[in-house]
């Protein structure tokens, strides 16, 4: 069997990624601390394999490690010079879970193991503070109730509260011994009470127990929870730290925080972070006192301060990230507790990964694989309007920056049902805690009344790059009776509200944004991923609105131009029903008459904002039916409009109706059914690059896009078309026109016989919408019923129209790439649809040897980036 029980301080070379695997993240980075000669308080951790096999074996921990563990606490206990169960000399323990990625508050850790009523008493001589000693205890019957007895914390919190309500106190801090020896008692009777046995006083039961909850915890719904939504494998299971005991909340120069040696909202170089005075681990993030500035620890205890100050470069240096900081001070001495990559805004990502290569602590390369494209979203999206009017109803914390607006709700349920409705709330919480994850997650910004900007409300919000303002202290919140006061102000449940993250304001209503700012570190970040990657990146846009956004944000074309979206337009709505309503050639070729300006000026437009870079343009896809009136009051407006009689549209929309309208007439059979709908877009493109010949203004070349063609025929036809269209046009104008005919690889049909398509195609576009809904055979408009069976069921990992299904689509695209390439050498390959701002589907078209991807125009910057991202990891 290999190794499975690991001493922190013998361990070379701990930090490769391999170690993480197995010693968790927080094991290896103690293990790591330790090697660099920083105090930690010694001990060792039990290996994740351990946790599998717990789970394989009827969890149970298997005999070897049950013996090794014992004979590493005999080494502490060498350190240490004290007993584990010793009534006069007691050493205490913490069992403390970690995995290989870091889940913020997701598993358990108990603290103060081998505390009893014997060596409580130890403690308290040895120590000489009676109070501490019995405040130890009390939590450890707290934690371990919780932990391993599944009692619910708020048995003991509230036996807590109601007493300090009757001394009449606030502070848990001005809670005597006396007091606390009641509370032990009733505490006691709680445990007893609850699973029928006592408190149990033998420490290796305590000890055991305490490792198997940590595994267990693994599997706790929040945990389970959090992997799902972070795409963490349920398999790697959980390592269990074990370690001496060091405590903060022995008296007036102990103390404990948490630090992060850089600003995680904005990323300013400068230590940020929270403590406490005589307190222990856990007070800090969970918000029972309202933490103190570290800044101020300079003034309260300088040799502390300026020896972490020292500490936090020394592990910037070594691990070249901004670290995230666990430390408890015990009568003057400091004890580092957990060190890690420190979650962070998006904003913040880029400043630090920018200073850093300035500080040659990393390479621009390494500074570009930093940054989670998936989190640019933030920065890409607009911001409070300055000149906007607020009414401001409260302040808090600036806790993660970002604007939202929605409607006021009180719980995660809640935010969780509103959001399937469609609707944007913003969660509000006296407290967050890991179980409201799922709310957080469907709402659009997160409002506490309690914590600072190191809660869970606050860290997780980051994380996810949520808006969030945390501790504001002013508002009052009744969950009985969903309202919650500030001032003078009530606000209901349902009221929209606007939290702005970054200035910790709470606004009444909903307050105007402006576009983003995307200059500076932004676009020194951008430009270095030009630099690196390989693929294209292009746009799907048809209008000049979003087509500017694109460009803004460096798009270098357009990928996909539905001109379908022109039509729907009030003014041209009726010319396209006219269309589609008339039952001769004749009549249909005088409603595209009157489309044909329409559609000319809008490429006009495109092909100025582009100058010169290339633009796909689809013909015509959806099936007709889409563009008639629907209800009875429609049906009417359009009748008069058209002249025609209501019986008339209606009988021609029953003639229209299809079974299945997704594989029904659409696409290029429109164009084989009506070449004449085909032949005026056609003419509007060419006619629209002789505009623009006449204007002086940079010709693109158009690529025009023939869709959901299966069989070499149909482009052949289509092809013909374009081509004698574009004759008629460069006679007409006596102009010579560059353009390019391709197709639309969107059915398996296709993308098996793409040797024969290639023959008269320049160019494929994967439309992966199309192409995913036709491999799988499930429409992505009713999947929602039934996918996250799958996804439970883990038939899919992914939403496989979110991120490509390799496996299947995947195979497909590089079929279809394989066998157009073999004819065509020059055949240009690109990907449009959902999937070309997904960083995994981008990673995958690298691979695949595309030319381009295309995406929304937010999601330009996103998809450069992982675009360079994706040439760096193949090359690694
Ligand atoms: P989490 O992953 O939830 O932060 P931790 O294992 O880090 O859980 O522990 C929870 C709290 O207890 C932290 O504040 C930590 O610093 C503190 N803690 C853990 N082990 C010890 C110890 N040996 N001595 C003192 N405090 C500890
Ligand atoms: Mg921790
Ligand atoms: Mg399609």
């Amino acid at each position: 069997m290999d190794k499975l029980v690991y001493r922190f301080n013998n361990l070379g070379g701990t930090t490769d990624k391999k170690s993480k695997d197995v010693l968790g993240g927080k094991g290896a980075n103690l293990a790591q601390m330790a090697k660099l000669g920083l105090p930690v308080p010694p001990g060792f951790t039990i290996s994740t394999k351990v946790c599998e096999y717990f789970y394989k074996n009827n969890k149970k921990i298997p005999k070897k490690v049950i013996n090794q563990s014992k004979k590493e606490i005999n080494l502490i206990e060498k350190i240490t010079k004290n007993k584990f169960g010793d009534s006069s000399n007691p050493l205490l323990i913490s069992v403390r879970s970690g995995s290989r990625v870091s889940m913020p508050g997701m598993m358990d850790t108990i603290l103060n193991l081998g505390l009893n009523d014997k060596t409580v008493i130890g403690l308290k001589n040895k120590t000489r503070n009676g109070r501490f000693a019995k405040d130890s205890y009390r939590r450890l019957i707290q934690m371990y109730g919780n932990v391993v007895l599944g009692i619910e914390s708020h048995y003991f919190e509230e036996l807590i509260e109601n007493y300090k309500l009757t001394k009449g106190v606030i502070q848990d801090t001005e809670l005597t011994e006396e007091d606390w020896d009641g509370l032990i008692k009733n505490f006691k009777d709680v445990v007893k009470e609850k699973t029928k046995k006592e408190f149990p006083q033998n420490v290796n039961e305590q000890l055991l127990k305490s490792i198997g909850a940590v595994f267990l915890s693994w599997n706790s719904k929040r945990a389970k929870t959090y992997r799902k939504i972070n795409y963490i494998p349920d398999h790697w299971g959980t390592a269990v730290n074990v370690q001496a005991m060091v405590f903060g909340n022995m008296g007036e120069d102990c103390a404990t925080g948490v630090a992060f040696t850089r600003n995680p909202s904005n990323g300013k170089k400068e230590i940020f972070g929270e403590y406490l005075i005589n307190a222990q681990g856990e007070d800090v993030v969970a918000g029972t006192r309202t933490p103190k500035n570290l800044l101020s620890m300079s003034k309260s205890i300088p040799k502390i301060f300026q020896q972490l100050k020292k500490i936090f470069k020394q592990l910037e240096k070594k691990y070249k990230d901004m670290q995230d900081i666990e430390f408890t001070v015990e009568n003057n001495k400091l004890w580092m507790l957990q060190t890690r990559s420190g979650k962070r805004t998006a904003k913040a990502a880029i400043k630090i990964a920018v200073d850093m290569v300035q500080e040659k602590l990393i390479s621009n390369r390494e500074a570009i694989l930093r940054i989670d494209p998936n989190t640019l979203d933030t920065l890409l999206h607009p911001t409070l309007d300055e000149k906007a009017e607020k009414k401001v109803i409260a302040t808090g914390l600036p806790a993660s920056p970002g604007a939202a607006s929605g409607k006021v709700t009180f719980s995660a349920d809640d935010a969780e049902r509103l959001k399937e409705q469609m609707q944007e709330t913003i969660l509000v919480r006296i407290e967050t805690s890991p179980e409201d994850i799922n709310g957080m997650h469907a709402a659009k910004g997160i409002l506490t009344a309690r914590g600072g900007m190191t809660s869970h409300a606050a860290v997780i919000a980051r994380g996810m790059g949520k808006p969030c303002v945390s501790g504001s202290s002013e508002i009052k919140i009744d969950y009985k009776n969903k309202v919650f006061k500030s001032g003078d102000y009530e606000i209901k449940e349902g009221d929209v509200i606007t939290i702005d993250g970054g200035s910790g304001k709470v606004m009444f209503g909903k307050v105007p944004t402006v576009k983003p700012d995307i200059t500076g570190d932004f676009s020194k970040i951008m430009s270095w991923a030009d630099q690196y990657r390989k693929l294209k990146v292009r746009t799907n846009s048809e209008t000049p609105a979003d087509t500017r956004i694109a460009r803004d944000f460096g798009a270098e074309g357009i990928g996909l131009c539905r001109t379908e979206h022109m039509f729907f337009d009030e003014k041209r709505i009726i010319s396209v029903r006219q269309m589609i309503l008339s039952k001769t050639l004749e009549d249909r070729k005088e409603a595209l008459a009157k489309l044909l300006p329409y559609q000319k000026n809008d490429f006009v437009e495109i092909f100025k904002i582009m100058n010169g870079l290339p633009v796909t343009v689809r013909l015509l896809d959806p099936p007709l039916h889409e563009f008639l009136p629907k209800t009875d009051k429609d049906i009417d407006d359009v009748a008069k409009e058209l002249n025609m009689s209501h019986n008339d549209i209606k009988s021609r929309i029953t003639e229209l109706h299809e079974q299945n309208p997704m594989l029904g007439h659409r696409g290029c059979r429109l164009g084989i059914s009506f070449p004449e709908i085909y032949h005026m877009q056609c003419e509007a493109i060419f006619e629209a690059l002789a505009e623009c010949k006449k204007k002086r203004i940079k010709l693109v070349i158009p690529e025009i896009m023939i869709p959901l063609v299966s069989t070499a025929a149909e482009i052949q036809i289509l092809r013909n078309l374009v081509n004698n269209t574009a004759k008629e046009i460069q006679k007409k104008r006596s102009i010579k026109i560059k353009y390019y005919v391709g197709t639309m690889i969107e059915l398996p049909r296709a993308a098996i016989r793409a040797k024969d398509i290639a023959k008269y195609a320049d160019f494929f576009s994967f439309g992966t919408n199309d192409l995913t809904q036709t491999t799988y055979g499930i429409s992505r408009d009713d999947s929602g019923k039934f996918l996250n069976d799958y996804v439970e069921n883990k038939i899919f990992n992914k939403d496989p129209f979110v991120s490509i299904d390799e496996r299947g689509v995947g195979e497909l695209i590089k079929i279809a790439t394989e066998r157009g390439r073999l004819e065509k050498k020059s055949l240009k390959l690109g990907i449009c649809g959902e999937h070309g701002g997904d960083p995994a589907s981008i990673e995958f078209c690298e691979r695949a040897k595309l030319n381009y991807i295309s995406c929304s125009p937010y999601r330009v910057p996103v998809a450069r980036l992982a675009a360079a991202q994706a040439y760096l990891k193949k090359k690694k």
